[in-house]
């Protein structure tokens, strides 16, 4: 009997049930077809339109879903127009990353040949590289509570080692599997600004003693400012890369930019002992209920749940089918098969994303 893996399912706001939809679709099929594992789905109820329902953006019940839960799979969550009373936005994913200490913000930048990019790739380079990004303190750590006066305003920057060790060892085993994988040399660069900050110079010093314990991988330093630029000029050359969180939030953004936007931006955050994954974007409210969202962010967030899963239950069958689902899109948008109208084709989000269930076939 095959092991079944519970997933905790918000469908968010806006697009996000438009683009959950086909992609639990698409993971039902891939279990049915592997045998080896099954997923089971309990949606949980939260986000911006709840809470303009119910008074209540994360309720207990589905905060406890999510605890008890294997893995979480979101799409997107929040609104415009609905707000707290202080006139701030509702994202309990932000509420769900500090509950479940979701430490680290893993954004794959991966630009396959033929994928659009405003790049002027050399036609041999392709990139392939993770931004490790730390999501629960650094410079967020004050978020909501920053004091302000009429004349002046100061906000807080945590670096804590307990997380920054945490932080840390989750990046040189992300190297090693990438490189045990074929996919990066082994590398890991923690980007940082430890010529001015002596916080900096903190994360800089954990970061060392952790490299000390991974003789078999290589370590580097690079500051955050050259780092965005390097990203532009030489893409190529990362392998992953570890930041604070607010030089993270900036950078994946650039990251996202890299691969031609954010409908191919997937992210998965992730902590000792539970993980969300979700597409970079936002719940996209201009073009909800058209039917025109572009599935593959989510659907490759999920991709990054099969193999987390896989790697941590030891289940292969996972890991092999988070491969195939991974190739199934890049073949989709190697081969412009159908493309919603963000990457500049006319396909709607069940077309590609049946693009990608018939991509698999071929895999
Ligand atoms: P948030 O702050 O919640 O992350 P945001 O302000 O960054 O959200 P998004 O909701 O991500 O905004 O949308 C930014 C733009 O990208 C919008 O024009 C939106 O339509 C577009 N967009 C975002 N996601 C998708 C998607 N999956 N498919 C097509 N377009 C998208």
């Amino acid at each position: 009997m095959p092991q079944t893996y519970d997933i905790a399912v918000f469908h968010g706001d806006g697009i996000g049930p438009e683009i959950m939809r086909p992609t639990l679709d698409i993971l039902n099929a891939l279990a049915a077809a592997s045998g080896g594992y099954r997923l089971r789905f309990t949606d949980a109820p939260a986000g911006a339109a709840h809470y303009a329902r119910t008074g209540d953006a994360l309720p207990e019940t589905a905060l406890a879903l999510a605890r008890g839960a294997d893995a979480i799979l979101l799409s997107a969550m929040g609104l415009p127009d609905i707000r707290y009373p202080d006139g701030t936005e509702i994202s309990p994913q932000i509420a769900l990353r500090k509950a479940l200490t979701l430490f680290a913000g893993v954004r794959p930048v991966t630009v396959r040949a033929g994928q659009r990019t405003p790049l002027n790739l050399p036609p041999d380079r392709e990139i392939d590289f993770v931004l490790i990004r730390e999501s629960t303190e650094g410079l967020f750590h004050t978020q909501g509570r920053g004091e302000v006066s009429d004349t002046e305003a100061r906000e807080t920057l945590l670096i804590t080692r307990d997380i920054s060790e945490q932080l840390f060892r989750f990046a040189f085993d992300m190297a090693r599997s990438r490189k045990e994988d074929g996919r990066g040399p082994g590398r890991v660069t923690c980007v940082d600004k430890a010529n001015v900050f002596r916080a900096f110079a903190f994360f800089r010093g954990i970061f060392d003693e952790e490299a000390a314990r991974h003789p078999d991988l290589t370590a580097d330093h690079a500051y955050v400012d050259a780092t965005a630029l390097w990203m532009v000029t030489r893409p190529w050359d990362f392998d992953v890369l570890v930041t604070e969180n607010m030089f993270g939030d900036i950078l994946s953004d650039l990251g996202a930019g890299l691969m031609g936007g954010l409908g191919l931006a997937p992210s998965a955050d992730i902590g000792a002992d539970h993980a969300v994954f979700q597409p970079c974007h936002g719940s996209a409210p201009d073009i909800a209920g058209q039917g025109v969202a572009n599935p593959f962010a989510m659907i490759l967030s999920a991709a990054m749940m099969l193999d987390w899963l896989g790697t941590r239950h030891g289940n292969e069958a996972l890991n092999a089918d988070a491969r195939r689902l991974r190739r199934a899109v890049e073949t989709v948008v190697r081969d412009s098969a159908a493309l919603t109208r963000d990457l500049g084709g006319t396909a709607s989000t069940q077309q590609a994303a049946a693009a990608v269930g018939a991509a698999l076939e071929a895999v």
